[in-house]
């Protein structure tokens, strides 16, 4: 093989299908990568079951062990997005009959609910309004009703509405009836606080494609002793998600028992490593809600309205109610016109919204341009109507 490219068009065309033109994204993800991780993933690939593949596979799990402060809890790292984990949260930590009580505030916790009965156990639910969050004392009551479920999903961070559930008190009242709390995180881990073990969480999972900024097909899990002892009395857990058979492969030699996407591990090391740079996790989620605070503000000076219940904005996604008369699918073609992929409205709110997401690689002066491009959209839309 040559060393240099030879049919280097083909670069070229298969850019012209995916980036007819260069958008700027506030996507709810897929994100932008920062220009480190693009550079990174750009390497020969080599055996995952090389010296030098577990060295970084040990790596990135003890800098995601620090970062999501899970010291008597195991990271794994897996081949697929975020939902494989939702579902190996059921097949490994339910018993095949049991019940989980399922919270929803929106298009991801019903996701959930379709996860749990789409594999025989039974979904108790809990469901708030769309723009809402779960309250502890709600989930309490739910509890007493029913004692009998074995475990509780929060979704942390609802990407549809833009709330973020107040998760340390969900999960403490989950504690105290002694439930296991498994936490869909995926748009949240990297950009609102996780402290596994002091909240005592059992599962939280999520996918690279969101607040680490790294391109999509890698999920990340964090998991208690709790959800392998229980595993072990589970049968049929199936073999590509089986929890026991991870922990084994990784425990063994730090890899997986399929292969994983190894450039994808590799971009989430090189973010590790930059939050590192920056001063570490605190930092680093400052600058997220710095970052969400910035959009919510310039949202308002537009005389919009946000679509969540205030206290619980979301750090990474941002769901703005249109103006009477607009759809939200109007504003997202008019800026998409202009260079810009915000995201559409999504799930039962999805008409009269429209959403910013703020993962990822995004500078202070793509968020002025953002805004500047808004404004005059909004006013067009406006005067047309
Ligand atoms: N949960 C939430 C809260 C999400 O935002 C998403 C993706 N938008 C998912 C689950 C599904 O993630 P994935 O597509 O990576 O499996």
């Amino acid at each position: 093989m040559a060393k240099e490219p030879v049919y280097k068009e083909v670069v070229d065309e298969v850019y012209r299908i995916l980036w007819p033109k260069k958008l700027k994204l506030f996507t709810a993800g897929p994100v932008a990568c920062f220009p480190e991780v693009l550079e990174t993933m750009s390497f020969q690939m080599l055996s995952h079951r090389s010296k030098e593949y577990r060295e970084l596979h040990r790596d990135t799990v003890e800098r995601l062990e620090d970062f999501l402060e899970a010291r008597k809890g195991i990271v794994m790292l897996f081949p697929s997005s975020g939902t494989g984990i939702m579902e190996a949260s059921i097949r490994n930590a339910v018993t095949p009959s049991g019940k989980v009580l399922v919270t929803i505030i929106g298009a991801f916790g019903k996701r959930y609910r379709e996860v749990v009965e789409s594999n025989g156990r039974k979904a108790i639910v809990l469901e708030k309004k769309p723009g809402e969050p779960v309250l502890p004392e709600e989930l309490d009551e739910a509890l007493k009703k029913n004692p009998d479920v074995e475990a509780v999903t929060i979704t942390y961070n609802e990407t549809s509405t833009g709330v973020l559930n107040p998760l340390k008190e969900l999960a403490k009242v989950a504690k105290e009836h002694d439930k296991m709390v498994f936490v869909d995180a995926v748009s949240a881990m990297g950009a609102a606080d996780i402290k596994f073990d002091e909240w005592s969480l059992d599962i939280v999972f999520a996918s690279s494609q969101k607040a680490f900024g790294v391109p999509p097909g890698l999920a990340i899990g964090a998991f208690s002793e709790e959800v392998f002892e229980k595993a072990k009395k589970i049968p049929n857990r199936g073999w590509y998600f089986d929890l026991l058979l991870y922990r084994k492969y990784q425990e063994q030699q730090w890899s997986t028992p399929s292969t994983p996407p190894i450039p994808q591990i590799a971009a989430l090391n090189a973010v590790l490593r930059i939050i590192e740079r920056m001063g570490g996790k605190y930092k680093w989620l400052k600058m997220y809600q710095e970052r969400a605070e910035k959009i919510r503000k310039g949202v308002i000076d537009l005389g919009l309205e946000l679509f969540a219940k205030p206290g619980y904005y979301s750090p990474t996604i941002t769901v703005v109610k249109t103006p009477p008369g607009i759809k939200g699918v109007e504003v997202y073609e008019e800026m998409r016109k202009r260079g810009f992929e915000i995201a559409k409205g999504y799930g039962p709110v999805k008409e009269y919204t429209f959403r910013i997401g703020h993962m990822g690689y995004i500078t202070d002066e793509d968020i002025k341009e953002l805004f500047d491009n808004l404004r005059e959209v909004i006013n067009e839309l406006m005067k047309k109507k």
